[in-house]
């Protein structure tokens, strides 16, 4: 059966910075008969939950993987190396599950995928990947966004 890496927050694990879930009926309908594996990248690389908000700096996640842009929280703590690690272990337990393709929280400066927040912690939205959905992406994983949140 077809694995799939999908952000934890999204089935059910309170993982995101504000300590809650975001569930979504829509993408529990489109798994259904494949296997979900559940993964929180931020969490995997070290950060609390809950913790500050975090948004990508001087570009997207591509930029942050090419050590061009960084990730910083909302009180200015450079969060990069936190969010990098996440990524790498995202693209390990991608591998070892078999996943060819993960399906994300859409908007988050990890997870996101065409379209990022700004930077600037006003709600704004850019083009661009966040550091996970990145870096699955170089490694030949196929990132959609998923639908209903
Ligand atoms: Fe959800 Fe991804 Fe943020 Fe973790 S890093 S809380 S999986 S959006």
């Amino acid at each position: 059966m077809e694995s799939v890496l999908v952000s934890a927050c999204l089935r059910g694990v309170p993982c995101r910075y504000d300590g809650r879930d975001k569930p979504s009926a829509a993408l529990d309908a489109s798994l259904e008969g494949r296997v979900v594996v559940p993964f929180c990248p931020e969490s995997a690389g070290g950060l609390p939950t809950p913790r500050r908000p975090a948004e990508l700096v001087g570009g997207d996640g591509h930029a942050v993987l090419d050590g061009t842009a960084k990730v910083v929280d909302d009180a200015g703590e450079d969060v990069t190396a936190e969010f990098v690690a996440g990524a790498h272990l995202a693209l390990d337990r991608a591998r070892s599950a078999g996943c060819a393709e993960a399906v994300l929280m859409p908007r988050s400066p990890s997870c996101g995928r065409g379209r990022v927040y700004d930077g600037t912690f006003g709600g704004g939205l850019v083009p661009g990947d966040g550091v996970t959905a990145a870096l699955l992406e170089r490694h030949g994983i196929t990132v959609t966004s998923a639908p209903g949140v």
